[in-house]
């Protein structure tokens, strides 16, 4: 059997057939990920293949201090070159490890390599890659159209003027781009010296003084309105788990001015401020018909030396163990309650959590759209074989997989792509081994309409996105 060829992960017939006419042609929505709109809006240009591999990938420089490389090799001051060596020569240690699989997806989906990366081959590889690259169909915005991404949502702070989204959509760029919401540093009371700056950068954005509590909230509404304006529908938060102590909006104020004034709210007054403005963007969410995303549980920044010299998102964070259900749960009641519970798309760091979050949203449905509560796709630790597979089946048992919005690349990265040919062979390899086995009925069109609407229809109706606009 050959190492990813056109059977790959597809284990049965019906699993190739329902891949081949129902998955493979479907566009791609890539409604979250961390693409810079800078590269999209300027049509960047790679150098090589370091440049557009492995320049921000904490992912590769996490396997490849596991394997002993120096730093200067991930994120230090060598050549581009000697970067690329040694993650080859990290390349043949990641047997069984999703970046083997990703690894030589890419290199075969963007550069048609079909040989193995290591220390022997990196360098014909590099030539081979960066001969296509100098062309222009590989471009930040040729690789889009490339792989069919009819449409995908960057992550924006509030602050951001969206300039480059202003760019792009001028431009009548093929692929539709654009902002997500996402405030986590409205929440940073705790750390008032970058609370404080960050609360600069937003008076300046919203145009307007923030004196008190009431300014603040409407600076950032302001915000939200602006990204409404250029086309924005969902928002995403990163939180270790949904705030849920309720407290006066007098007790905020007072803690958000005690942070203006240089002190740090407590680990409970961080809760208590954190529950204010999440009920705060909920509503606002719902008000304009937004979906909101919770990106729960992850446990960031663990190696505090390393951070202090790297920064944050170099690869020090891992799968946090914080209890999470009752504060979800909490979370959406209280917004529930109000009759202001927009869309909402949970994803979870711990697997452990899989049935749980499946099952609480499933309280919160009903509607007139379907699978208004979404159970995210795996994520981060979680977006392999296995992880996807767990995902997948939890939603089956609890909810309805028919009505999933499917995966994202949640990637920095635009050699992403090929993730979602991954996930897209994983589910029909699960639906088309149930249909052989008898336990799915032997319908093509009834399964091939499920696929077709969780690799793409699904997110694009759910999402609504309208038109960019123009102007
Ligand atoms: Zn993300």
């Amino acid at each position: 059997m050959k190492f990813i060829d056109e059977k790959f992960l597809l284990h049965s017939r019906a699993a190739q057939r329902l891949y081949r006419q129902f998955a493979e042609p479907e566009p791609i929505f890539d409604y979250h990920c961390h693409l810079s709109p800078k590269d999209i809006a300027e049509d960047r240009r790679f150098r090589n293949l370091f440049e557009i591999w492995l320049e921000g990938d904490h992912y590769k420089w996490r396997a490849m201090r596991a394997n002993g490389a120096p730093e200067k090799f991930c994120t230090g001051e060598a050549a581009p070159y000697e970067k690329f060596r040694a993650w080859a020569a990290t390349a043949p240690r990641l047997l069984r490890n999703p970046l083997y699989h990703w690894t030589h997806l890419e290199l075969k989906r963007y550069f048609g390599v079909d040989e193995l990366l290591d220390e022997r081959s990196a360098a014909r590889i590099w030539k081979k890659a960066n001969e296509q690259l100098a062309r222009p169909d590989f471009s930040a915005r040729g690789i889009l159209k490339k792989f069919n991404v009819a449409a995908l949502c960057t992550t924006d702070d509030p602050t951001d003027d969206l300039a480059h989204h202003k760019k792009i959509a001028a431009d009548r760029a093929a692929t539709r781009v654009y902002p997500a919401f996402r405030p986590d540093k409205a929440l940073g009371v705790g750390q008032p010296a970058a609370f404080n700056a960050w609360v600069g950068r937003l008076e300046e954005a919203a145009g307007a003084d923030i004196a008190n509590m009431g300014d603040f909230v409407a600076a950032l509404r302001k915000r939200h309105d602006y990204f409404h304006a250029q086309g924005c529908r969902l928002s995403d938060h990163g939180l270790t788990h949904c705030p849920a102590s309720p407290c006066s909006d007098k007790k905020a104020a007072a803690i958000f001015a005690r942070a203006r004034g240089g002190r740090a709210a407590s680990p409970e007054e961080r809760e208590q401020f954190g529950t204010s403005m999440m009920l705060h963007f909920g509503r606002w969410d719902a008000e304009k018909g937004w979906v909101k995303q919770l990106h729960l549980g992850a446990l960031r920044n663990n190696n505090t030396r390393l951070v202090e010299q790297l920064g944050p998102d170099t690869g020090f964070d891992g799968i946090g163990d914080f209890p999470q259900a009752q504060a979800l749960e909490r979370y959406l009641d209280s917004l529930e309650w109000e009759g202001c519970l927009p869309k909402v798309i949970v994803y979870n760091s711990n697997p452990v959590d899989n049935y749980a979050f499946a099952s609480v949203i499933g309280s919160f449905q009903g509607g007139p759209a379907p699978g208004k509560m979404q159970f995210g796709s795996g994520w981060w630790f979680l977006d392999q074989k296995e992880g996807i597979e767990w995902q997948l089946n939890a939603l089956s048992n609890i909810g309805l997989l028919s009505r999933f919005v499917g995966m994202v690349t949640d990637s920095r990265s635009f050699m992403s792509y090929p993730r979602h040919e991954y996930f897209r062979r994983v589910l029909c390899n699960l639906i088309g081994r149930e249909m052989e086995r008898g336990e799915l009925p032997d319908d093509p069109a009834l399964l091939g309409a499920m696929i077709r609407g969780i690799c793409y229809d699904n997110a694009r109706r759910y999402l609504a996105l309208p038109e960019p606009p123009r102007a």
